[in-house]
């Protein structure tokens, strides 16, 4: 494994992207604060202001499986601001449409609450904030979060995942979580185009991208995890995507937002044969597969009507089952939260590899994991559990919407 030590920065007249590799959390706090140390200047010069970090909480689907954000990111990112004085930070992301419809709360699935709690930071669900109507040239009239339009300085937190529907999703794909609630639905009439419409109205001051876990396949909600261990820190979100398209050997023109972009003169091809030339391929990744024929119209502006109309019917569990052995929808629902939690290590079973160690975005050692269980210490993310290839940590609690991504993801979060 490559070390925080390894530094690869792409200039151009669009901004920079300086890309770092780091895995265990002590690599991630260690690579953010030298990341953070190079953009200053960028920084906000009033340590009041409203910091807002968007990260990508798309799902419920805990983090090392590549569809949200790390735990350890966002703490690392936190206490990194805070260590320059700045004291409002705001947590803050719209989950997808099915979530929302289902009043599901990743933030407490995914314990953003306990962290941003532990690290001293408010969270704001944007499908419940105020927004305001922005029209976007591409055709979708999104309401756009007050609490992102209104910040002083916003730090948006991607991952680097296939995309059924986009083809990739990083900073650009993140974006769409800044739209209200249904209002999402609006932006998958024509997603690429208005994925690439929305930002360049709308654009991050800063971006840190989450390349610990990729994801690849049938992403964003049902792909396999795949171990990339990158961190990017960027300014402008063109730029950026493209340089993470390359880091997983996904073509920028197979990604139809980035082709808009290429279109419209905002990227060119200078720019992806320079990307080509200096940035390796770490991973390439399997693209996601094309899609059914019955996902494709169910995107459909002239049917949403009918989509509105079986709503009730999706709902049932039976039917989602079909819906996605169908391959018409990738995530299928359970309204019950888990009651999951750590409660012990067992000394005899453990092998010592200390990949929970390396997990843990608070930093326990391994003699305190399943011991120091309540926060400050612990969150309950459950990432020691995950990662633990001996069956060594103990859980009690109902699993219950946990229990669909435990059988699809325990395997193969053991294996990165
Ligand atoms: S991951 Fe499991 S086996 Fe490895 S040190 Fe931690 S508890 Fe022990
Ligand atoms: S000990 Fe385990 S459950 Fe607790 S914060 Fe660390 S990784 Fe999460």
């Amino acid at each position: 494994m490559d070390r925080p030590g390894n530094t690869l920065s792409i200039t151009h007249a669009r901004g920079r992207v300086d890309v770092r590799a780091a895995w265990t959390r002590a690599e991630v706090f260690a690579t953010i604060e030298l990341l953070l140390s190079g953009w200053e200047s960028v920084l906000p010069p009033n340590h009041d202001a409203r910091i807002v970090i968007k990260p990508n909480l798309n799902n419920d689907l805990v983090a090392l499986t590549g569809n949200c954000a790390d735990l350890r990111v966002i703490a690392a990112l936190i206490e990194a601001l805070h260590r320059r004085g700045y004291s409002d930070i705001t947590v803050a992301d719209g989950s997808n449409v099915g979530i929302e419809r289902r009043n599901i709360s990743s933030f407490k699935r995914l314990r953003i609450d306990k962290l941003a709690a532990r690290y001293g930071a408010r969270t704001v669900d944007l499908n419940r904030d105020e927004g305001r109507r922005i029209v976007l040239h591409a055709g979708a009239e999104p309401l756009v979060a007050k609490t992102v339009l209104d910040a002083d300085f916003l730090i948006s937190v991607p991952k680097i995942k296939t995309h059924a529907e986009a083809g990739l999703s990083c900073a650009m794909k993140n974006w769409v979580g800044i739209c209200v609630g249904q209002d999402k639905r609006h932006m998958h009439h024509d997603l690429g185009r208005n994925i690439f419409a929305l930002s360049e109205v709308v654009q991050p001051d800063l971006i840190l991208v989450d390349g610990l876990v990729a994801m690849e396949g049938n992403g964003p909600g049902d792909g396999e995890p795949v171990r990339l261990g990158r961190l990017l820190m960027a300014d402008d979100p063109f730029l950026n995507d493209v340089v993470a398209a390359r880091l997983v050997g996904i073509a920028p023109r197979t990604v139809p937002y980035l082709q808009h972009a290429l279109d419209a003169g905002v990227v060119d091809q200078a720019l992806l044969s320079q990307v080509e030339r200096e940035v390796a391929v770490v991973v390439a990744i399997q693209p996601a597969p094309p899609r059914s024929r019955l996902a494709e119209l169910s995107e459909s502006r002239h049917l949403t009507w009918l989509k509105t109309a079986v709503q009730p019917l999706v709902a049932l569990p039976a039917v989602s089952e079909l819906a996605y052995k169908a391959r018409i929808i990738q995530d299928v629902y359970s309204l019950e939260d888990d009651t999951l939690r750590l409660v012990a290590r067992a000394a005899d079973t453990c092998g010592d590899c200390r990949k929970c160690e390396d997990v843990c975005p608070t930093g326990l050692k391994l003699e305190d994991i399943g011991v120091k269980l309540e926060l400050p210490d612990c969150v309950q993310c459950l990432y020691c559990w995950w990662v633990c290839p001996k069956q060594a940590l103990t859980l009690t609690g109902e699993p219950a919407a946990m229990q669909r991504q435990i059988d699809r993801y325990k395997g193969a979060i053991e294996g990165l």
